[in-house]
């Protein structure tokens, strides 16, 4: 029996996990948390039978659950002590944004093996991040599609056999638009997602291919190939999830429904790659698919976040501060789907990049970058 503190628990991939873990009776949920959803945390706490549960935002306090038998924490410290409290096997960190890296780093130190949905953590922080995996001797296993596919296609390789990995986009809802056409859409627009039903954040990186650029850098960490050997190809049926180039010509793909239960899963059980309810791909209905390049000059994001990953150091931490705090005026209708880059950019220009050295550190620069992209944002609106 193997114990799972979950994260995020209330958002899309929290909730999609508790499916996947309710169907095994080799796993079990220990801990939960959300940020402000109180009645979401109770209703799970309550459907897992978990005994510890944290709720994060400090302003949710007074909301938190209190449920018999049910230790609650909460304020900032929160997370950090649910996962220490609990002693999980495994902590599923499905927190949005860089808020998640304090609870990567939390989990390992706190030795568990990490199943990583948060991108985010790896961009902010990730020489943190694996010199804490190193330091717990344990897992760090990616949860994100692309990434999950692409390390079974490495399962078994030698470094030296691998020429370069290949991330596929689905180009989003805006996908064959020209730059001037995507000045007004509005954020319902951005929000309607072509293939992936997902969290809000995660839903606008998809249409800027910010998301990209963060899964680009999360694949440089992971796997430890340099940037130019990590490739993004528009693909828009979202079938093929990652490609492996090996040095004889191969290219290993990864081939299946979009479904994150099946990348879920493979992190929970891993290694034993267990069943899930998702059917696999039918082969005998018309199935086509595409391959295009990206449109970079349209989709500025994503150079953005590679020339980011390049710099190093604390480049990718200003990065990803910026377009959350672009992403959010624009959800708000505050700023337009073109200043998110433009936001981005500024905070770049602004905000002088360091090498990366601890996590105080990593702090500071994600608090300078957020408040040069909120002026930045403020001057767009
Ligand atoms: P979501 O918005 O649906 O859920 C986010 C969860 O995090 C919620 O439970 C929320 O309560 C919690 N949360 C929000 N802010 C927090 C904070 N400051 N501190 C602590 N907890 C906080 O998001 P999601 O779509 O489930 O995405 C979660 C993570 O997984 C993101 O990093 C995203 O990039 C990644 N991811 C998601 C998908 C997907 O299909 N949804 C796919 C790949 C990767
Ligand atoms: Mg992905």
């Amino acid at each position: 029996m193997r114990s799972v503190a979950v994260l995020g628990a209330t958002g899309s991939i929290g909730a999609q996990a508790l499916d996947v873990i309710a169907a095994r009776p080799d796993l079990r949920v220990c801990a939960l948390s959300a940020h402000r959803d109180a009645a979401g945390l109770a209703a799970a706490a309550c459907a897992t039978g978990a005994r510890l549960v944290a709720l994060s935002d400090p302003d949710a306090a007074a909301d938190a659950p209190e449920i018999d038998g049910v230790t609650t924490f909460t304020g900032d410290r929160a997370v950090a002590d649910l996962i220490e409290a609990s002693g999980a096997d495994l902590v599923l960190n499905a927190i949005v944004g860089a808020a998640g890296l304090r609870a990567t780093l939390a989990a390992f130190a706190a030795g568990a093996d990490v199943a990583l949905a948060n991108k985010e953590s790896l961009v902010a922080g990730g020489e943190l991040v694996l010199a804490a995996q190193r330091a717990s001797g344990r897992l760090l296993i990616p949860v994100d599609s692309e990434h999950s596919a692409l390390a079974q296609c490495l399962a078994g390789a030698g470094p030296e056999t691998v020429t370069g990995l290949v991330i596929t986009a689905s180009g989003g809802p805006f996908r064959g638009r020209r730059r001037e056409e995507l000045a007004g859409v509005t954020a319902a627009e951005a929000l309607a997602h072509p293939t992936w039903s997902m969290g809000r954040k995660i839903t606008i990186d998809s249409a800027t291919l910010m998301n990209k650029g963060l899964e680009v850098i999360e694949g440089h960490h992971l796997f430890a190939i340099p940037y130019d050997a990590i490739e993004v190809v528009v693909h828009p049926q979202s079938i093929v999830h990652g490609m492996v180039r090996f040095r004889d010509g191969a290219l290993l793909a990864h081939v299946g429904n979009p479904d994150m239960r099946v990348p879920i899963s493979w992190a929970l059980t891993h290694p034993a790659r267990e069943a899930t309810v998702v059917p696999t791909l039918d082969l005998t209905s018309a199935l086509s698919l595409e391959f295009e390049p990206v449109d970079a000059g349209t989709f500025r994001c994503l150079a953005l976040a590679r020339e980011a990953g390049i710099a190093g150091g604390t480049a990718p931490c200003i990065l990803n501060a910026a377009n959350e705090v672009a992403v959010h005026a624009f959800l708000d209708g505050r700023i337009g789907f073109l200043d998110i880059a433009a936001v981005v950019e500024e905070a770049l220009e602004r905000v002088p990049a360091e090498p990366l050295e601890s996590l105080e550190q990593v702090l500071e620069a994600d608090r300078r970058a957020r408040a040069a992209a909120a002026g930045a944002g403020a001057a767009a609106a």
